[in-house]
């Protein structure tokens, strides 16, 4: 047992993280007290939860709440409750280091000075938020089914002490000494000791943690004159007032669930300090019943480093069962947030059983079904009007089981400030596409919500949209590989296209072959590739004949060409994707990109090398004049330096190195040498 105080310096990690938080938010004091009671309910969830298998753990304080008390005299205001509390080492573990990884990270984005503000967004608040508004915090804790109380304390300068305390019964008390010192002129100060006023504190309870499910009372003291003339006197009493409606918010009425009530939920859920970008809210009455409140956060939390909380939060019968349940989200939906609250699972419920539980099965079934839609209607919001909105959830897509849904998920359900549709694909896209080969059934509906760089304008553009403006005649969906915009708009397999007035989608991330190759089609239309097998482009009788005769003639060149590059290549044939260029590679029908395939390559991916086929374009000068050195019996050796030329040609035309660098170098030199002599 500990007498003396025992000093501790803080994790270093923690003092970057207090002065990012007091640094960045000294303008939004307030929200300590947001952070601080959402920590104390997630205490006393914790607490319900065990005392469903250990109903002692309660003891003769079944109550579960918390409290809030200003005390003038003392300049401090205390937030406590009587959850689970924590014992000498979960002070040290929870207040005095930080569980995850990514310090260097965090230290030089900081350094980089880069939005402040987002980057707690993404790292999520937290207690250190207390430090907001007071410059010594006490935690005086004691975990439930102990004797022995502790006291934490720090003034922020880089460590803590711990000692022996005595606290009457389990919980935590936050005791924060209000700072003295207001921030200068900023307009936007709030003088810590307003914090100690009863009507700021019940404002700020109503604002921020109405959606508390425990009461959240505040410390009032009621004066009352008793007696009269000289024997009046003042009597002073203390009442605990209940500041919060304490009703789980996902009961409520839909209408209850206002835009700023669903935002507050959401901070208070997940720490996060920006506003989500969309959430809907649904209840499933019948067979099954359920209700929830999904959330898509504004940005990705910052990998390895976010204490933001993440996943779906999982509620039997409004009772708290587990954070982060991952039996109720697909991985590819991994960005949601939110909670769901079923009737239908058993309270003792544990990962074990939820993993073979059909109930599960169909719970996640709906969690699926409303985050889709929500991400449908944050898509319609600012889409062109376009196919999209054609999306109706089809009633006779329900199977029995998810009987009669009562919810209302409607364009106008889902909220967001003004972020776009783009906002959401840009932080979380990747993890989306990631459905179309985890999520057969829904696949139509996430090509839906699918975006993509096109030809057709610098905009993001839906499948819909682009087969909305598809050509008379276009046939394919087509698309382009490519590591960047730029080396797609310069990839001369587009040339045919283009001059047909086709739109291209440019697939510039190295998984988007994988995605195209689950969706094979969008609204029965094929994607094909403009690099890969035969590009087979509507044409007039007239073209045909024109490009047939052509082909006719240059037999001879292909052959000789063919023996020249030998290994090289898998196939040389004439083409009808090039207007402007003399030769290009293309892979075969399942072939992948080469870019992919250098990718591949880098991270050491055991791959057959991939032959490629070069396609000539009949219709250029340069095939016209190597045709005729080719039908030159002297003209062998010759026509062997221009094919390999023709070949590293189209191996840079689109972005890859030269077969051996050397050998095209001394090439170029004999053919410049050849010219100039
Ligand atoms: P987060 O809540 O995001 O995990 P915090 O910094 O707010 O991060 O809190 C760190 C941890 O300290 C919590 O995860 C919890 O384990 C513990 N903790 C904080 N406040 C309380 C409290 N009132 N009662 C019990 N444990 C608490």
């Amino acid at each position: 047992m500990t007498k003396q105080p025992e000093k501790h310096t803080f994790q270093a990690e923690v003092n970057q993280i207090l002065s990012l938080v007091v640094n960045s938010l000294y303008t939004h004091k307030e929200i300590f007290l947001r952070e601080l009671i959402s920590n104390a309910s997630d205490a006393l969830d914790h607490l319900s939860f065990r005392a469903l298998t250990e109903p002692d753990v309660l003891g003769e304080d079944p109550t579960l709440e918390i409290r809030v008390a200003a005390d003038t005299d003392a300049r401090t205001l205390t937030i406590s409750d009587n959850g689970v509390g924590m014992g000498h080492d979960e002070l040290v573990q929870n207040l005095g280091t930080i569980a995850h990884s990514g310090t260097k990270q965090l230290a030089e984005r900081m350094k980089a000075g880069a939005g402040d503000v987002n980057l707690i967004g993404q790292f999520g608040v937290g207690f250190y938020s207390a430090f907001l508004v007071a410059d010594r915090v006490e935690v005086i804790s004691r975990l439930a089914g102990s004797d022995q109380a502790y006291r934490w304390e720090s003034n922020a300068d880089g460590s803590y002490t711990i000692e022996d305390a005595e606290r009457a019964g389990r919980g935590t008390d936050v005791i924060l000494h209000l700072k003295v010192d207001t921030d200068g002129t900023d307009e936007n100060k709030q003088d810590p000791a307003e914090f100690m006023r009863e009507w700021v504190l019940r404002d700020l309870v109503r604002k921020y943690s109405d959606y508390v499910r425990h009461p959240i009372r505040l410390r009032v003291e009621k004066s009352e004159t008793v007696g009269e003339g000289d024997d009046a006197k003042t009597e002073t009493s203390v009442e605990w007032e209940q500041a919060n409606s304490a009703s789980a918010l996902w009961t409520r009425p839909k209408s209850e669930i206002t835009d700023d009530a669903a935002t507050e939920f959401y901070k208070h859920l997940t720490h996060d300090w920006e506003a989500p970008l969309a959430h809907t809210h649904f209840k499933v009455e019948g067979m099954q019943e359920m209700a929830g409140l999904l959330f898509v956060p504004r940005r990705a939390p910052m990998e390895t480093l976010a204490r933001r909380k993440t996943g779906v939060r999982l509620f039997v019968k409004r009772v708290f069962i587990m954070d982060d349940c991952e039996e109720l989200l697909p991985d590819y939906l991994r960005f949601i947030r939110g909670v769901v609250d079923s009737d239908d699972l058993p309270l003792n419920v544990s990962r074990e059983v939820l993993q073979k539980d059909r109930t599960t099965t169909a719970i996640r079934k709906q969690v699926v079904r409303h985050a889709l839609r929500m991400l449908e209607s944050l898509a319609d919001r600012d889409d062109d009007a376009d196919a999209a909105a054609k999306q109706e959830d089809v009633a006779g897509e329900d199977e029995a089981d998810d009987s009669d849904d009562s919810d209302g998920t409607d364009a106008a359900d889902t909220k967001t400030d003004t972020p776009s549709y783009d906002d959401f694909w840009s932080q979380f896209g990747i993890i989306l596409k990631e459905g179309v080969h985890s999520d057969t059934a829904n696949r139509d509906k996430i090509a839906r919500l699918l975006r993509f760089q096109s030809s057709a304008s610098s905009e993001l553009t839906s499948l819909a949209a682009y087969v909305e403006r598809m050509k008379e005649g276009q046939e394919g969906i087509y698309y382009v590989s490519a590591p960047n915009r730029a080396a797609a708009e310069a990839s001369p397999h587009l040339e045919a296209l283009r001059k047909k007035e086709y739109e291209v989608l440019y697939m510039t991330d190295p998984i988007d072959e994988w995605v195209v190759d689950g969706l094979r089609s969008f609204d029965e239309r094929d994607f094909v590739s403009a690099a890969k097998g035969a590009l087979d482009l509507p044409e007039s009788d007239e073209e045909k004949e024109e490009r047939e005769e052509k082909a006719g003639t240059l037999e001879g060149l292909i052959a000789g060409m063919k023996t020249a590059l030998g290994e090289h290549v898998e196939d040389v044939r004439v083409t009808s994707r090039l207007t402007d260029s003399p030769a290009c590679l293309v892979v075969g029908e399942g072939g992948i990109a080469p870019h992919v395939e250098r990718l591949l390559r880098a991270q050491n991916m055991e791959m057959p090398a991939q032959k490629r086929i070069l396609e000539i374009n009949p219709a250029h000068p340069v095939v016209e004049r190597l045709n005729t050195l080719a039908a030159d019996e002297s003209g062998g050796e010759e026509l062997s330096e221009w094919a390999h030329l023709l070949y590293d040609q189209a191996l840079i035309a689109e972005g890859s190195p030269p077969s051996d660098p050397v050998s095209f170098a001394r090439r170029i030199t004999r053919l410049l040498e050849a010219k100039l002599s």
